[in-house]
């Protein structure tokens, strides 16, 4: 039989490098691919779970914002009431994958129009062959709206079908793990939209009372008899067609959903009605074609084209869909989560990965949506000042992981498969996330001259960040030094120990940075210097101080080489190297860490003083870079997706290029192939942002050295050609490298900048 899609559907896919496809339905896969297909248009982001249902799936609904706690250790996003449910039936026979047999599946995600598209072929027990296709998409010029177009096609019969709308209230979190099942929210509403059509749900989350409301509506003509029914959590509403062999129909299916976050709770219906009727008005393809035009915006910006390797180039355009879609422009009260709104791991918290790894391609590429993220940051600079006095330190100490109210939100336990617990001390010793905030501002602020920002709220931040450090280093008079103990640095498999090298520079960074900031200010700009140092009471005396901790604090190195120690006694640990590599260029466990504790070894979970180096390159020479290099490379088994991109960018540095190049293929497939075998529980943003870093700031050769602007490409033999556009100091620019450089500027005033180290007026 010749499966394929309609030529409807196939007319509406965009050219095959723009496509994941997926042809084949493999039980182990379907949860990563879940993630991989999943969707959102930064307000909410919905998985790529079948509309129908299927056994082994995960479906999750989030709101960017909407946390609850309940009986759970941490807050989380809440998993929401689903809206693309929808149910058919031929004669008591469902249409799913686990009731029928499949004859085809394929499914694909459109990067250039953000849309998802399905085909599948079912066969029932009375051999009659039904055809579903499915082209779902969360509006982003409408963000709450989510359309799906449902095609059916009856192949070899002629029948009833029964279709079930739906909006199933029936979803927790984590509910393929009773032990940490958990429902977020209460159904308080569950009714017919109006008296014709259309389903209305609506829920509070249970901690805040916060509540969400969901409405459905099914657009065909056709369909018949009518049935509005309330099961409980689950709103459903029936209608049936008859349908006659090779005949195709179209069902469209349209769901909405507005929180007490953006309107006020009496009129979060009529919100979602009136939004409803909008689409109505336009139907699906003026619809489509709006969000189509949308993304073809943010593509002419954040593309990135490569001449001459056609999958990577495919495979870096998925790392930057999945970030893009999910920045949010319009809200400066959420953040990114790690997971983005793809999976429920980590409870949608944000990490030190916003900062290090997603901010830099936002301040790039999308401005408006970086200075919402760090705008999060000082809307939350009270938590955080609380924080650090909680835990006895001045200043502010910001939360390892952060959501919507900026307590810590890390949780104390680990609970094992087995039930059993240990304590978590992440949130305790990483603290460098503090100087991340930091580190985030600075480079916004250069990169963007959003000046305005930071005087009046980006150096609040800095101040606060640096006095938390000052409060934290202690004096050791043995040695006359400045010390931070018991801490841990990116690689937590060392938990925790003194002096981490990496921790101990960002300290004295964010120290640095400040001293002269505030002193530039006094001199410069006497009024923002005096209104700040009023408000957070601060003298001179106290910032003058924190010369003597700038300059003896303690960062271990080894005396008889330019190695640097990772911290304090490292070296003393037993040395293991990595010595195999996998089919897919992943480091093998060294055999001789079995039996022992990989804390007593020098091997390590993921950059750190690699991290230090790209973070703070011009403090170190490229001997020391290319020494360090070599020898951390060799023990880190890039335990977290935060490593392959960082040590591909290094790998440029020092220029061992072929390395470079096989570190950005890893962690530009590193979800495509799920090379860390947790594709189940949500995509990796902040190897997003590694995998544009390395492309731009690595092959592009992007950097910004005190404010300019400097290109300096190395691009593989392979590739004939790199393109892509950056903003700058409210300048566009498109920046073209192939036997030539061309920077064509699109937007702003002139601007010097450096090419391979010639300055050129652009
Ligand atoms: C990494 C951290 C990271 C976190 C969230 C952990 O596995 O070690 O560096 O911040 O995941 O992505």
């Amino acid at each position: 039989m010749n499966c394929r899609f309609s030529d409807y559907v196939k007319n509406i896919l965009s050219e095959k490098q723009w496509l994941i496809e997926e042809d084949k339905l493999e039980e182990n896969r379907l949860l990563s691919r879940e993630s991989i297909f999943s969707l959102s248009n930064g307000y909410m982001g919905v998985r790529g779970s079948f509309e129908e249902g299927c056994r082994v799936s995960l479906p999750t609904t989030f709101i960017n914002g909407i946390f609850d706690k309940s009986e759970t250790f941490m807050r989380e996003l809440v998993n929401l009431p689903s809206g693309i449910s929808i149910r058919f039936n031929i004669e008591k026979q469902r249409l799913t994958i686990d009731d029928q047999k499949v004859l085809y599946h394929k499914r694909v995600l459109d990067l250039k129009k953000a849309i998802l598209v399905r085909c599948v072929y079912l066969k029932d027990k009375d051999d009659r062959i039904t055809r579903l296709e499915f082209i779902r998409f969360l509006s982003r010029a409408s963000i709450h709206c989510g359309l799906d177009r449902i095609i059916i096609t009856p192949v070899n019969h002629s029948s009833i079908l029964e279709m079930e709308n739906m909006i199933d209230g029936g979803v927790v979190n984590f509910a393929d793990a009773p032990r940490f099942k958990v429902k977020h929210f209460k159904v308080t509403r569950n009714e017919s939209l109006t008296r014709k059509d259309g389903l209305y749900l609506e829920c509070k989350t249970r901690d805040d009372g916060l509540s969400v409301g969901c409405a459905t509506r099914i657009i065909n003509e056709d369909l018949n008899n009518r049935q509005f029914n309330c099961f409980g959590e689950i709103s459903s509403e029936f209608k049936d067609l008859k349908i006659t062999k090779g005949k195709t129909y179209v069902i469209d299916k349209y769901f909405v959903y507005y929180t007490q976050k953006d309107i006020a709770k009496n009129k979060l219906k009529k919100a979602c009605l009136e939004e409803l009727d909008k689409l109505n008005k336009r139907g699906f393809d003026k619809e489509l074609e709006r969000h189509i035009k949308v993304y073809e915006n943010k593509w002419k910006q954040a593309d990135i084209s490569i001449v001459n390797d056609d999958e990577l180039n495919k495979a870096i355009r998925f790392n930057i869909f999945h970030l893009m879609s999910t920045g949010k422009e319009f809200d400066n009260r959420v953040n990114i989560g790690s997971k983005l709104l793809s999976g429920e791991e980590y409870g949608g918290h944000a990490f030190w990965d916003t900062e290090m790894f997603m901010l830099p391609f936002f301040t790039y590429e999308f401005p408006d949506v970086a200075r919402n993220l760090e705008e999060y940051r000082h809307g939350l600079l009270n938590a955080a000042r609380l924080n650090a006095k909680k835990t006895g330190y001045k200043g502010a100490r910001y939360p390892w992981e952060s959501a919507d109210e900026g307590s810590e939100q890390c949780p104390d336990w680990t609970i094992y498969p087995d039930g059993h617990a240990e304590p978590c001390f992440v949130a305790k010793y990483e603290q460098h996330v503090t100087s991340a905030v930091a580190y985030g501002v600075v480079n916004y602020v250069s990169t963007t001259n959003d000046l305005e920002y930071l005087k009046n709220q980006g150096l609040e931040i800095l101040v606060e960040t640096a006095r938390f450090w000052a409060s934290r280093l202690e004096y050791n008079r043995k040695f006359d030094r400045y010390e931070i103990n018991d801490v841990t640095g990116p690689d937590e498999w060392h938990e925790p120990v003194n002096n981490n090298l990496y921790t101990n520079y960002l300290a004295r960074y964010n120290l640095k940075l400040v001293l002269d900031l505030l002193e530039n200010y006094r001199k410069n700009d006497r009024s923002t210097y005096n209104r700040l140092c009023k408000k957070i009471h601060l003298e001179r005396s106290e910032y003058v101080a924190w010369k003597e901790y700038i300059e003896k604090i303690y960062l271990p190195k080894d005396e008889n080489s330019k190695l640097l120690e990772q911290f304090e006694g490292y070296f003393k640990l037993k040395d293991v190297v990595i010595e195999e590599y996998d089919e897919n260029d992943w480091p093998i466990k060294p055999k001789a860490l079995i039996g022992i504790d990989r804390e007593t070894t020098q091997i390590i979970k993921q950059a750190d003083v690699v991290m230090l180096m790209f973070i703070l390159q011009e403090e170190f020479d490229l001997e020391t870079t290319v020494e360090n290099y070599h020898y951390y490379e060799a023990r880190t088994l890039h335990g977290s997706s935060l490593s392959p991109s960082i040590y591909a960018i290094m790998g440029l540095r020092v220029n061992d290029d072929s390395k470079a190049y096989r570190y950005l293929s890893r962690a530009a497939n590193l979800d495509l192939k799920d090379l860390q075998g947790n594709g189940r529980e949500g995509l990796h943003g902040a190897n997003m942002g590694g995998v544009w870093q390395t492309v731009v700031f690595g092959f592009g050769g992007v950097s910004n050295i005190d404010g300019t602007l400097h290109i300096n490409p190395k691009l593989p033999d392979k590739w004939k050609e790199l393109k892509f556009r950056i903003n700058f100091q409210n300048r566009c620019l498109e920046i073209t490298i192939n036997k030539k450089i061309s920077v064509r500027r699109i937007k702003g005033k002139k601007i010097n900048i450096f090419v391979k180290g010639r300055k050129r007026a652009i």
